[in-house]
């Protein structure tokens, strides 16, 4: 099928290129983002491909169908960039990639752990500079310390799972608990309990209504003083003005984050000869108990091979007309944020 592939960066090409080959789609690689402006370049395509931040609104949506788009791949697990209903009017199919590796991403929250917590970020620095000296990077022993994780999914139970190997004591708080985690990693509670007991606090829950700034001013203060905060899920799952308090009283006694609030304006390009206007995001990196990384944690070779392997087979499925499972439909989107919410 002739795919646009939207948003696409040389690792996508990459990938995507790789996996092809089994399958023979006429892929065709465009670098901007999916939206109203940039539709009319879906002329001719019966299939166009999408990742996080293309967005396929309802205005986006008419353009592309009066193009002749019947089929939407999106390269990512998430679907809340595309109005489902409008494409179900309109006769387009989405097709997502439900998981394509729950470790890349539970091993990066690790790495942001023991990097904040060692000093690495700063000990990189230093000894580049002759600086041997080691003042101001101690850590703590992970061993005996409490790990909150907040939505115990497939990818927080992964984390759970390396904490626990860590000597850790695990604490869960999930709406749907998982039967696997209370069996053989940690102990559910109440998101109080988990908030106030918990050294390090990892979030792996989606973001919906229900959790849209989950942490924000009363979370926080729940917090053990000095307690370490990860982020690899969704930036509004924490309220960053909140979490900038925080770090500034030092009840927040660092903080992770791959995913942030207003992400969409800055992440996935190279702004480095640009005046970065949000001076919210800008205060965040002055903190030297904080690292923010540009939502790079499913970044490995295996998920980026099974995202590009699983978005090339679900289209082969629907150009031969057979059942995709990997089909989302409008009344799943209404479910869910109802059933999370
Ligand atoms: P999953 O669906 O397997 O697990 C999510 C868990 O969160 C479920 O157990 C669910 O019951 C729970 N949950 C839902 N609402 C909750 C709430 N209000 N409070 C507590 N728990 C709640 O999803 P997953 O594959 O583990 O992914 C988790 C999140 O990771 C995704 O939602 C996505 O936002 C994020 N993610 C980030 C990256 C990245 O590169 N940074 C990549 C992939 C996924």
């Amino acid at each position: 099928m002739k795919v646009a592939v939207f948003s696409t960066k040389p690792y996508d090409r990459h990938f995507l290129d790789a996996a092809n080959a089994a399958y023979g789609h006429e892929l065709v690689y465009l670098e901007p983002l999916l939206s109203s402006n940039t539709a009319s370049l879906t002329s001719g395509f019966p299939a166009v491909c999408l990742f996080v931040n293309d967005t396929a609104d309802a205005k986006t949506l008419d353009i592309l169908a009066a193009n002749g788009t019947k089929l939407i791949a999106l390269r990512c697990a998430g679907f809340n960039n595309v109005d489902l209903k409008r494409a179900a009017e309109l006769g387009i199919t989405v097709v997502r990639v439900p998981a394509y590796s729950p470790y890349s991403v539970a091993e990066f929250a690790v790495a942001l752990l023991l990097t904040l917590n060692r000093k690495i970020h700063k000990a990189y620095n230093r000894v580049r500079e002759g600086n041997f000296a080691l003042d101001g990077l101690a850590g703590f022993d992970l061993h005996n310390r409490t790990v909150g994780v907040i939505g115990t999914g497939k990818i927080g139970f992964i984390f759970a799972e390396i904490m626990k190997g860590f000597g850790c004591e695990i604490l869960g708080y999930d709406l749907h608990p998982n039967p696997k985690f209370a069996e053989a990693v940690g102990r559910y509670v109440e998101l109080s309990e988990l908030l106030s007991s918990a050294d390090v606090i990892s979030l792996h829950c989606p973001l919906t209504p229900g959790t849209r700034h989950l942490i924000d001013r009363e979370a926080i203060a729940l917090m053990k003083p000095g307690a370490m905060l990860i982020n690899t899920s969704r930036g509004a799952l924490v309220d960053t003005e909140a979490a900038i308090e925080g770090l500034k009283s030092r009840q927040i006694g660092a903080l992770g984050l791959d995913v942030y609030e207003q992400e969409a304006d800055l992440f996935f390009e190279d702004l480095s000869n640009e005046i970065i206007q949000d001076d919210v995001f800008e205060r965040l990196l002055m903190f030297p108990n904080v690292i923010v990384t540009g939502h790079q944690a499913f970044l490995t070779t295996e998920a980026l091979s099974n995202i590009a392997e699983t978005t090339l087979a679900n289209i082969a499925e629907v150009e031969q007309h057979r059942h995709c499972v990997h089909e989302v439909k409008a009344e799943q989107q209404v479910a869910l944020a109802k059933a999370l919410a």
